[in-house]
């Protein structure tokens, strides 16, 4: 392993890679996440109605999609937009879980509210804006559910894993990890896609990562490729913003793929994938060269 990076995360003992401990797999409901599957979760930015939600999930479903994603309590940029529904949000997620068989990832914002998103979720998000939110990460250590963590739109990979050991070491081991682009001097893009993130954590932790070419990319037509390129570098899955109109939706429409444009994404990825399996037999890990702990 490059000696940089070993002296840079080993401190973050309960999710840095070991001799012992080279992978850790996420479970919730029948999924496994960080195991051999590429998992894809993809729903809305927010829930905004229950049928704009039961449609979204129906769609992602069938083009193969196992978790439903879904804001009900939404960190805004403008105080002046659209906040979420809240508890009813929750149980429009609820709803169609139970019609799907998805299972559910919902952001949690505060502290307190993590005990009702709890009651609804399988999987609690935590966004870019609540990275370093303390307070929060220390209680999901109790919330009995794995906690997707997003990496923070200014933070380094060290502060992300530092949050990680945070969840961690408050009681909750469960902890996926989710590139979702950074802020750089980049404008064309919403956010710059750290795509060597992918491999660096891979190397340096032995938690599950994912990518969100949605909030990365903000623009729809980028985001099929981007996932691609996760795909290739050897993420664990994706987390993907779907709408059944995205002209109408409420927030994050520009990024939103359509119905028919998940399905054509989803279908174009299975080459790249089939080509990380083939990789993976040959060297289990895609790690970089000399990159096994
Ligand atoms: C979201 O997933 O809709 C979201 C707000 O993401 P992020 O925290 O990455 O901006
Ligand atoms: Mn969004």
């Amino acid at each position: 392993m490059n000696p940089k990076w070993n002296g840079q995360f080993s401190c973050f003992d309960l999710v840095a890679k070991t001799a012992a401990r080279s992978r850790s797999v996420v479970r919730v409901l029948d999924i496994e996440i960080g195991g051999n599957d590429f998992v894809v979760m993809a729903g809305p930015c927010a829930v905004e109605s229950e049928s704009q939600l039961m449609h979204t999930a129906e769609a992602v479903a069938e083009a193969g999609a196992r978790v439903l994603r879904g804001g009900a309590y939404k960190p805004r940029s403008s105080p002046y937009a659209f906040q979420g529904l809240g508890v009813e949000g929750l149980k429009i997620l609820r709803k169609a879980r139970e019609a799907t068989g998805l299972a559910i990832v919902t952001e949690v914002m505060s502290e307190e509210d993590v005990d009702v998103i709890a009651e609804y979720a399988d999987i609690m998000q935590v966004g870019t804006r609540s990275m370093e939110n303390y307070a929060l990460l220390e209680a999901l250590g109790g919330c009995g559910r794995p906690v997707l963590l997003k990496r923070g739109m200014t933070a380094t990979l060290e502060d992300l894993l530092r949050s990680a050991q945070v969840i961690a070491m408050a009681g909750n081991p469960q902890v996926i990890l989710c590139e979702r682009g950074i802020r750089t001097f980049e404008t064309a893009t919403r956010n710059t896609l750290d795509i060597a993130a992918v491999p660096v954590l891979k190397t340096v932790s032995h938690l599950p990562v994912i990518v969100d070419p949605s909030h990365a990319a903000g623009v729809r037509c980028l985001v099929p490729v981007l996932s691609r390129a996760a795909a290739v570098v050897g993420a664990d899955g994706l987390i993907v913003e779907v709408h059944p109109c995205p002209e109408q939706a409420m927030s994050d429409g520009n990024q939103s793929l359509t119905f028919p444009e998940f399905r054509s994404m989803m279908d174009d990825l299975q080459p790249y994938l089939a080509l990380q399996q083939e990789a993976r037999q040959l060297s289990p890990e895609l790690l970089p060269i000399g990159g096994a702990a």
